[in-house]
């Protein structure tokens, strides 16, 4: 609500474009989104996939705040992390906390694990969904509020949780008809060991080619230089490309753990690339790391993504426990898929032929509807006018109600698709109609 007096900024745009006597161009924030009926029925599609593909490998949903202390993920994601130096939603409420916009999903679920003391019951798989916040240059495929959805399996040390993690985006991947357009790349980050010792060869190669580096690369250089190898400038990405590889430098652990890895995904025939440059955005991961890409969404190609983070709950303060996940996005899997995927409700079109049937049609409309069957009412006009709009609302047939058929104990059922129409006794409408879907 917006109180009297106070200026809103949108509303006062309204009011005085009204004195203007223009029309108001009213837009959303910039890279935000109206999903219309249609678009948030493909949303939908693909959230109810996912939560159905997540349940059968025993997943429940975990719906945590969209709002969190900026702590949860600042002091998380990395200081360094381009989500937290640049893309958070971060402000002070009315009580002087600092919160923040929850811009991914990982992150918080940790926090409601420590807060549930949920460590007992390890381990904890769940399934998350719902939007996410980041403040980047909005582009297809990249907005300030999106979607995601995602799966955390918290408390599993066993490569066996990272088949079982890929495997389910897999099978949502599946589910979703898009298995055959995205490819599997699959790293590993190693163990601190590895990380460790990595990074003072990654240091050297790249303090050699400072002056190539961009700003960000050289403060990423001192803080953490993993993220280099992450940035997506084209100066940086250059030097990059020749830099020593991780893969190159892990140890038998970490080899070993890889190895495992990648033999379950083959007993699964579930094809992947090894990519030695794929490191995750984000500071907590070690070990497994992946990424189902697309070629068909241009930059925007990373469709589902995650990795093993192993320090995460820890380093929260809760007690050291392993996990992995991934979050795939919303928008970006509803774009893959397109429009054809839109699930269609062809309602049953209820249509008084005047004003003198419109409260039997409305008892009707009732009737029907509490049997499961999805009417469309028209309102008012003509009856011409009345069955345009159920032509327009791709009705499967419509349903006339007219004085004379009532006064018989009748409706016209009228089949859209081939244009017959026949009388039906009103007290087996629900059978002739249930023949219809
Ligand atoms: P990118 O490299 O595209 O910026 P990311 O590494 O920042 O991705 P993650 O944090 O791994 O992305 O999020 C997982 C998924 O969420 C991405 O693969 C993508 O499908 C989706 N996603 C991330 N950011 C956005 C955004 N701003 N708009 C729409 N979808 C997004
Ligand atoms: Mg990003």
């Amino acid at each position: 609500m917006i109180k009297p007096g106070r200026r809103h900024s949108a509303l006062h745009f309204a009011e005085h474009a009204k004195e203007d006597n223009t029309v108001a161009a009213l837009q959303p924030v910039r890279g935000t989104h109206d999903s219309l009926p249609e678009e948030s029925g493909l949303h939908r599609l693909v959230e109810d996939t996912a939560r159905a593909v997540a349940g059968r490998f025993g997943y429940g949903e975990i719906i945590t705040p969209i709002f969190e202390f900026t702590d949860v993920f600042a002091r998380t994601l990395g200081e360094t992390s381009d989500v937290v130096t640049k893309e958070m939603y971060t402000f002070t409420d009315r009580s002087g906390d600092s919160l923040t916009l929850r811009p991914e999903g990982t992150a918080g679920i940790a926090r409601a694990f420590i807060s549930n003391g949920l460590a007992q019951n390890a381990p904890i798989k769940v399934f998350y969904r719902g939007p996410m916040f980041r403040h980047e240059r909005p582009q297809k495929g990249r907005l300030r509020q999106f979607h995601q959805v995602g799966v955390e399996l918290l408390g599993v040390e066993n490569p066996l949780g990272d088949i079982e993690v890929i495997t389910l985006g897999y099978h949502l991947l599946e589910a979703l008809g898009l298995a055959g357009r995205v490819v599997l790349h699959l790293n590993s980050l190693g163990d601190l060991e590895s990380r460790a010792a990595y990074r003072e060869i990654l240091v050297a190669y790249l303090q050699s080619h400072r002056e190539r580096l961009s700003q960000d690369s050289l403060t990423r250089l001192e803080r953490n230089p993993l993220r280099v190898l992450d940035s997506k400038d084209e100066g940086d990405r250059a030097v990059v490309a020749n830099a020593p590889r991780l893969s190159e430098h892990l140890n038998q652990a970490s080899r070993d753990f890889l190895a495992r890895v990648t033999d379950g995904l083959t007993r699964l025939n579930i094809p992947f690339k090894l990519d030695p440059l794929l490191v995750r955005g984000l500071d907590y991961y070690g070990h497994t790391a992946f990424e189902f890409v697309t070629t068909d969404l241009g930059s925007q190609g990373t469709v589902l993504a995650g990795g093993r983070y192993d320090g995460l709950v820890r380093q929260m303060g809760g007690p050291p426990t392993p996990g992995i996940g991934w979050a795939a996005g919303v928008e970006r899997l509803a774009m893959l898929m397109g429009e054809a995927a839109r699930p269609v409700v062809r309602p049953f079109a209820l249509v008084p032929t005047g004003p003198e049937t419109e409260n039997i049609a409305l008892e009707l409309a009732d009737r029907l509807r509490r049997a499961g069957f999805v009417i469309d009412l028209g309102y008012s006009g003509t009856l011409g006018k009345r069955m345009k709009r159920a032509d327009r609302l791709k009705a499967r047939a419509a349903i006339i109600v007219g004085p004379d058929e009532i006064a018989k104990g009748e409706v016209g059922l009228r089949d859209l698709e081939t244009g017959d129409q026949q009388a039906v006794a009103l007290d087996a409408l629900e059978a002739a109609l249930a023949r219809l879907v």
